[in-house]
C-alpha cells in the first residue's frame, strides 16, 4: 500500500488533490450495517416488481441515448415535492453528491470559495477540492448548534461564493430552523452567494419541521438538495435532485455531461416515485426506532443529540474504538465520524436496532470503556 501511495505521489496530480484521501466509509460485509445511514428495509416486493418492469421496458431502447432532459422524472419529482414546484424547478443527477458537484462546477471553481459548518457532511470538502473550490470551515457552538445570528455573521465576514447548510445535519442529526437559512441568504447577498440547503434526511424530520422548499419563491440563489438514497431506500440506484429557480438548472446544464442520467436510472426512479407512498411507509417505522435509540442511549447514560434524521449521534463514550470494535465483533457496524467521545448509528429495523442496543449495553456494562462524565 505504501508503495502504491509513493507511486500516486509521483503522478502529476493537481496541487489541491495532493495528499488527500478519498471518501472511505468502510464497506464491511457484516449482518447489521448501521454505518452509512441507508434505509435498511429491503424494497417492498410491489415496488421491486414495478422497477423491474419499467427497467425491462427501458432496456428495449438502450441502443439510443436516454432523454437528456429526463422530463418525466423532473415532473414526478416536482409533484412529489409539492410547494407549487414544476419540472423547470427541478434538476437531478446520479446521487445528490453529483448534484452538489455540479453546483460547485457551475458556481465554484478556482479563485472561488464554498463555506460549510463542520462537523457536517464529510463530502463537502472533498467536492470542493475536486472542483478546485476553496473550502471555508465555519464554526458551530460547543453543542454543535448553529444560530441565525452566528451563521449570518460568519457568512458576512467570509463573503463566500457558495454556502452549504445541511439540515438535518449529518453527522449530528439535528434540523436547522428556517430562520438560519433566511439569515444566511440575506448575509450572502453582499457576495451574491449561492445558498444550498442539503435536505438529504428531510423525510425523517419530526412533524412540524419546515423544509427550506417553502423559502424558494423570490430567492433565486437558494437551492434545496434532496435524494432518493435515504427515505426512498434507493441508495443503490443513485438518484439525487434539487429544487431551485429554473435559471439554476440552466446554469447546471452548462457543466453536466450530456445524457448523465441513464435510461435505467430514469426508469428506476420513475417506477419508485409511482409507489412513493409504499416506499415512504417505512419512514415512520424508522422514526420509531430512531426515537427508541435516543431514549435508550439516554437511559444508558450516554448523550444522544436530538435527531430529525434516520441516525443518532451520541457522545459520552470514553473509548470509541473499543465500542466500535466490540459492536463489529457482534456483527454490527456503526460509524466513527472522528469526533472524540462520539459515535453515530443508523436507525435500522426493529431487530437490527435491538441487536445494536443489547450489544452496546453489554459493552458499557463490561467497562473499562464506559462513560466519561
Ligand atoms: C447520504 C447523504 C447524501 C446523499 O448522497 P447521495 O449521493 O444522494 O446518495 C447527501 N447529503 C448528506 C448530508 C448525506 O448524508
Amino acid at each position: 500500500m505504501n508503495e502504491r501511495l509513493n507511486r500516486l505521489a509521483n503522478l502529476p496530480l493537481r496541487e489541491n488533490l495532493q495528499g488527500l484521501e478519498p471518501y472511505g466509509a468502510p464497506q464491511i460485509d457484516v449482518p447489521i450495517q448501521l454505518n452509512v445511514n441507508e434505509n435498511t428495509h429491503p424494497l417492498p416486493a410491489e415496488v421491486h416488481r414495478a422497477i423491474v418492469e419499467e427497467v425491462s421496458a427501458a432496456a428495449v431502447g438502450l441502443n439510443r441515448y436516454p432523454d437528456r432532459e429526463f422530463t418525466e422524472l423532473r415532473e414526478r419529482l416536482a409533484a412529489y415535492l409539492g410547494h407549487g414546484l414544476e419540472a423547470d424547478n427541478v434538476w437531478a443527477a446520479n446521487g445528490s453528491n453529483e448534484v452538489l458537484q455540479q453546483i460547485m462546477q457551475a458556481f465554484g471553481g478556482p479563485g472561488r470559495t464554498v463555506m460549510g459548518f463542520p462537523p457536517t457532511y464529510s463530502m463537502y470538502p472533498l467536492l470542493a477540492s475536486g472542483t478546485d473550490t476553496t473550502y471555508l470551515a465555519g464554526v458551530r457552538s460547543a453543542d454543535y448548534g448553529l444560530s441565525a445570528i452566528d451563521a449570518a455573521a460568519q457568512v458576512r465576514e467570509a463573503a463566500p461564493n457558495i454556502v452549504i447548510l445541511c439540515s438535518p445535519n449529518n453527522p449530528t442529526g439535528t434540523a436547522l430552523g428556517l430562520d438560519v437559512v433566511e439569515a444566511v441568504y440575506e448575509a450572502g447577498k453582499a457576495s451574491n452567494a449561492i445558498v444550498i440547503v442539503d435536505e438529504a434526511y428531510a423525510e425523517f424530520a419530526h412533524t412540524g419541521t419546515l423544509s427550506a422548499l417553502s423559502l424558494l419563491p423570490g430567492r433565486e440563489r437558494l437551492i434545496v438538495s434532496r435524494t432518493m438514497s435515504k427515505a426512498f431506500a434507493l441508495a443503490g440506484a443513485r438518484l439525487g435532485y434539487l429544487a431551485a429557480a429554473p435559471e439554476v438548472a440552466d446554469a447546471i446544464r452548462l457543466v453536466r455531461l450530456p445524457y448523465h442520467l441513464s435510461a435505467v436510472t430514469q426508469a428506476t426512479a420513475n417506477a419508485a416515485l409511482k409507489h412513493a407512498d409504499i416506499l415512504l411507509a417505512n419512514v415512520e417505522a424508522i422514526k420509531v426506532q430512531r426515537d427508541r435509540i435516543v431514549n435508550e442511549l439516554t437511559r444508558m447514560g450516554l448523550h444522544p443529540a436530538s435527531s430529525d434524521s434516520n441516525f443518532v449521534f451520541f457522545g459520552g463514550v470514553k473509548d470509541t474504538k473499543a465500542i466500535w470494535n466490540g459492536l463489529l465483533e457482534a456483527g454490527v457496524i456503526i460509524r466513527d465520524v472522528g469526533i472524540p467521545g462520539h459515535l453515530r448509528v443508523t436507525a435500522g429495523t426493529e431487530d437490527e436496532t435491538t441487536a445494536f442496543l443489547v450489544r452496546l449495553e453489554e459493552l458499557l456494562d463490561q467497562g473499562p470503556h464506559t462513560l466519561s462524565s
